[in-house]
């Protein structure tokens, strides 16, 4: 019969229970992970499901815009995905017609192909909202020599001088374009009118004598 001092005894039972806390410690680790991985292979079906009218994509066409047929290739997946808005930024690729056609880069849009990929949008439930810009972000229209007069400064192409009537006269003929070849296809419901990042401002004459604030 082997002697245990009181002191031997004491060394094991911290052991049991030093050992008892090792496995409460590792099963609870295991159903947390077990439990954060179950969620995300479930997709997080406990987070809350947001509902909104509308899921848009904007299509910004500046840079290297893709072929037409290959945006289209693309509605199922969007729709999948829960997309039903369609903003597109149309730069110097929508066709434009008259003087205004000097905005078109050489292989802009053409409007048949154009036309068949909007009316493919609009009848697979895509909202098609035009972003025009109108006062920011207009190179694509003020890089042009013939219409550096409405720069609000002239180096720099990028912001229109919204003090000129003349500026407005632009404006106005090119949304006016781009609402017309739209309605043709579907009713428009909405155009973007950009706004933002207007990096110059108040630097012309006509500005200034109105006194604004850069704000
Ligand atoms: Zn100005």
């Amino acid at each position: 019969m082997p002697f245990r001092t009181p002191k031997l005894r004491s060394v094991r039972g911290r052991v049991i229970i030093a050992m008892s806390f090792l496995v409460v410690y590792v099963l609870a680790s295991y159903i947390i992970v077990e439990k954060y991985f179950f969620i995300k292979r479930k997709g997080n079906a406990s987070a809350p499901k947001v509902e909104l009218e509308y899921v848009v994509v904007h299509l910004d066409f500046k840079g290297a815009p893709p072929k037409l047929a290959y945006l289209e290739s693309l509605l199922p997946m969007l729709k999948k995905h829960g997309v039903n808005g369609l903003l597109i930024e149309y730069e110097d690729m929508f066709p434009y017609d008259g003087p205004l056609s000097i905005l078109s880069k050489w292989n802009s849009y053409k409007k048949k192909e154009l036309r068949a990929y909007l009316t493919a949008a609009v009848a697979s439930g895509f909202e098609i909202i035009p972003l025009i810009q109108t006062f920011g972000h207009m190179e694509f229209a003020l890089k042009h020599p013939e219409l550096g007069f409405l720069r609000e400064n002239p180096n720099f192409t990028d912001s229109i001088c919204p003090s000129s009537p003349m500026s407005q006269n632009f404006l106005e003929k090119m949304i006016g374009q781009i609402i017309r070849f739209h309605r043709k296809i579907a009713p428009l419901r909405y155009i973007h009118v950009g706004c933002d990042e207007v990096t110059h401002i108040n630097h012309c004459d006509l500005c200034r004598q109105r006194n604004s604030t850069k704000a």
